[in-house]
């Protein structure tokens, strides 16, 4: 020190170690940039753990580098720390320099999700007199395929699928070249040495011409395509053409739940729907998700979308923005698969199994390495709120306050998802899909293993459900007998509750509000509206609802109207019960008692909500009687008696059903009776909250579970919570149904370790 004070301006060299997201986001280029700017020689390399810099020069450029380091970092990148060892002997070396990769035993656990295409080059792309104009493989250092494409780490072009192509002497140049925005760009490439589009008919033989015109051509004639794109490929179909989406619809084998929508931009998504500033900046932002957006005219695109709702996105590959610009007009995008098998990404495998679907494959040679969903959100208070978790997202992972070690948590049965960390990282798994075909189970084995193998962990904990029939439970003991390491499991609703705080950065203890459609519970039973007081290590069940018989099981989560037959006679609505569709069955049925096992889901109250006021017989899909009831509710400050008693405080239904009953026999409007419905349960919550929080004294709740996808409930019940004086927590980062539910698990893993509650 008192030597530096003496001769201020001698050089030394410093060891400058960065961890964080800083590998395949153009901070090597940057750091170069900036090393020139303030004349600091040296070099920089990726290692496994970030990037480590060896810098000589003054001190004060030294220190004029370091202090611009944060402020001016590429957009993408998330600096976690930064190291620096001064006053190290210097090597005397000159200039600045790139150096190849490192890898060392600690493994970088960070990966960059894939990004959409940057205005830069979007720019070239659109350019006739660009090099790469209308090439639609175009990427630099600033978006681009990342995550779907690598293989193993440290990312390099040799690690990644770009391996089989090598750069052509110009794109070299630009690769090596500083000023540019492909300096070490890894999947740069140009027309002459990149991936090459082609396009084939149904039986894979290539047609003529222009291939994206073609596929435009087919697309304007009514046809399907199918097209191959960052993370899997797309059926797509013109959203305007009714014949052409009920055939997709037809094709796929895709009950009513609502297709995708893609937009060549802003303006045509206006044209659609309302769009917000907060949802315009997520839509048109690097991550690109699907954002689900209101309908300017509800009962337009009915086939599309059943809803008031469309979920737009925008192109997010070069190869989208030139299809969107030769078709001119909004298209249905939906993910390539048929009847909810897992989403296909491989050539050879579309040419195969969407021949019966698509017309014509717009494909090229690029492969995908890990397949990769659409994201699909809403947006709420500003920020993402998940239904759907998945490409611009994974594999970012979540920083967590203590060391997570290495666990495994293998999520629950439906939306599928797992999760690992590895110290103070936590990474959630891609969209899988519900694990309830073989192909779907095939597909997450094969996902663990490539994270494990991608990120160098070696679990040595794993955590499932306590579920025994879930898939993934299965996959957990199997996974656990093989390595020899413990099993932990989680019950699925404290799950959910670890999972919104982790999201949340919460250490609680906090009272958890979490409403779904079922879990099993510590006792045995079905669980499903669960109000929880704990943290993550343990919960207590402190609130729920009376349990609602499921007449034939399982039957009755698609044939609602059993559950509205079981609701109206549990309420004693006798009448109205031997209204409802097939009555006598129903009646014989829940009689004899037989596999009518009782549930306490919020989603089965809901379904029998909409079934009672006849919106539905059944449903198609997991949800769609709340989202009926969403759909059709209309402004009403309304309520039903609030009735709750015992221990765990329950909430007992039968006088509001009573009161919807007798409502619909009035022949009020079903539109304000739904809305009462859905206001009851906020006032049910909030009262239930109130008790909650006078037996434990806490004032922090954590909302999650599927039930709070509905608007209704959200737009209201925090706010209701709000001024009683709570403070209310969302998910922002993880999705609220089950897909969180891995990273909760392994939340509660890493507390109840902690806690000693586990050896
Ligand atoms: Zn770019
Ligand atoms: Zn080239
Ligand atoms: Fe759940």
């Amino acid at each position: 020190m008192s030597e530096n004070q003496e001769k201020p301006n001698k050089k030394t060299a410093a060891r400058v170690r960065i961890r964080g997201i800083v590998q395949g986001v153009g901070f090597r280029p940057f750091l170069h940039r900036l090393a020139n700017r303030y004349g600091v020689c040296g070099y920089v390399r990726n290692t496994s753990a970030g990037v480590e810099l060896w810098l000589e020069a003054e001190p004060d450029a030294q220190n004029a580098f370091l202090n611009d380091l944060a402020p001016n970092a590429p957009e993408m990148a998330v600096i976690e720390s930064v190291e620096v060892e001064k006053n190290l002997p210097l090597r005397g070396l000159q200039g600045f320099a790139i150096l190849e990769s490192s890898a060392e035993e600690e493994t970088n656990t960070l990966v960059l999700p894939d990004l959409a295409i940057c205005p830069a080059c979007r720019k070239e792309l659109l350019d006739p007199v660009d090099r790469r104009y209308r090439y639609p493989f175009i990427n630099c250092t600033d978006c681009g395929p990342r995550f779907t494409i690598v293989e193993r780490l440290p990312y390099d072009r040799a690690s990644t699928t770009m391996k089989r192509f090598p750069m052509c002497p110009t794109c070299s140049r630009e690769y090596h070249s500083l000023a540019g925005r492909r300096y070490h760009a890894q999947p740069d490439c140009c027309g002459s040495c990149g991936p090459q589009l082609i396009l084939t008919d149904a039986e894979g033989e290539p047609m003529e011409g222009d291939a994206v015109q073609g596929a435009a051509e087919c697309l304007l004639s009514g046809g399907i395509l199918a097209v191959k794109g960052l993370g899997g490929f797309h059926l797509a179909c013109a959203a305007s053409d009714r014949e052409a989406v009920r055939k997709l619809r037809l094709k796929k084998h895709r009950d009513e739940r609502p297709f995708a929508v893609m937009c060549s931009d802003i303006a045509m998504a206006k044209e659609l729907c309302r769009i917000s500033e907060e949802e315009a900046r997520i839509l048109s932002g690097p991550r690109a998700p699907i954002v689900l957006l209101k309908k300017k005219d509800p009962a337009a695109f009915a086939e599309v979308s059943f809803t008031k709702e469309l979920g737009i996105m925008l192109p997010y590959t070069p190869l989208h923005l030139l299809l969107l610009q030769a078709v001119g007009q909004p298209l249905v995008m939906t993910s390539g698969n048929l009847s909810d098998r897992p989403v296909i990404y491989r050539n050879e495998d579309a040419l195969r199994q969407l021949r019966s679907a698509a017309d014509c494959f717009l494909l090229h040679d690029r492969d995908i390495y890990s397949f990769c969903d659409d994201s699909l959100c809403r947006v709420l208070d500003g920020s993402e709120y998940f239904i759907r978790r998945s490409r611009g997202y994974v594999p970012q992972p979540i920083l967590t306050a203590e060391d997570c070690g290495q666990i495994l948590a293998c999520g629950a049965e439906q939306k599928a998802s797992f999760s690992l960390s590895k110290g103070f990282h936590l990474m959630q798994s891609q969209h899988i899909g519900d694990l309830k075909n073989f192909d779907t189970l095939e597909r997450y084995e094969e996902q663990v293993e490539r994270f494990c193998r991608l990120f160098e962990i070696r679990p040595q904990t794993v955590v499932c459900d306590l579920h025994p029939d879930y898939l993934s439970t299965d996959f957990a003991r199997r996974y656990a007998e093989k390595t020899g390491i413990p099993l932990i499991q989680v019950q699925h609703h404290h799950a959910h509750m670890a999972a919104c705080m982790l999201d949340r950065d919460l250490k609680g203890p906090v009272i958890g509000l979490i409403w779904d459609g079922t879990g099993l519970g510590t006792d045995g039973t079905v669980w499903g509206a669960e109000c929880l007081i704990g943290g993550c290590a343990r919960a207590e069940r402190f609130g729920t609802i009376l349990p609602i018989p499921l007449i034939g099981g399982d039957r009755a989560v698609k044939e609602i109207s059993r559950v509205g037959f079981a609701l109206l006679r549990a309420a004693g609505c006798e009448e109205e019960a031997a209204g409802m569709p097939d009555a006598p069955l129903l009646e014989q049925l829940l009689r004899s008692g037989v596999n009518c096992a009782a549930s306490s889901g919020m989603g089965r109250l809901f379904d029998g909500a909409a079934a009672i006021l006849g919106l539905r017989k059944t449903v198609s899909y997991e949800g769609q009687g709340a989202v009926l009831l969403e759909e059709t509710a209309t402004e009403s400050s309304r309520c039903y008696p609030i009735l709750m008693s015992g221990s765990p405080l329950t909430f007992d239904w039968r006088p509001m059903i009573r009161g919807m009953a007798e409502d619909k026999n009035k022949g009020k409007e079903v539109g304000e009776i739904a809305a009462a419905f859905m206001n009851t349960l906020v006032e049910m919550a909030a009262q239930m909250c109130r008790a909650a929080s006078d037996v434990s004294g806490l004032k922090e709740i954590v909302l999650s579970g599927g039930s709070f996808q509905n608007m209704y409930l959200m737009e209201r019940l925090p706010a209701r919570l709000e001024r009683s004086g709570f403070i209310v927590y969302h998910h922002k980062r993880l999705s609220a149904n089950d897909e969180g539910i891995s990273a909760g698990q392994l939340a509660v893993a890493v507390a109840r370790m902690r806690e000693g509650l586990i050896d």
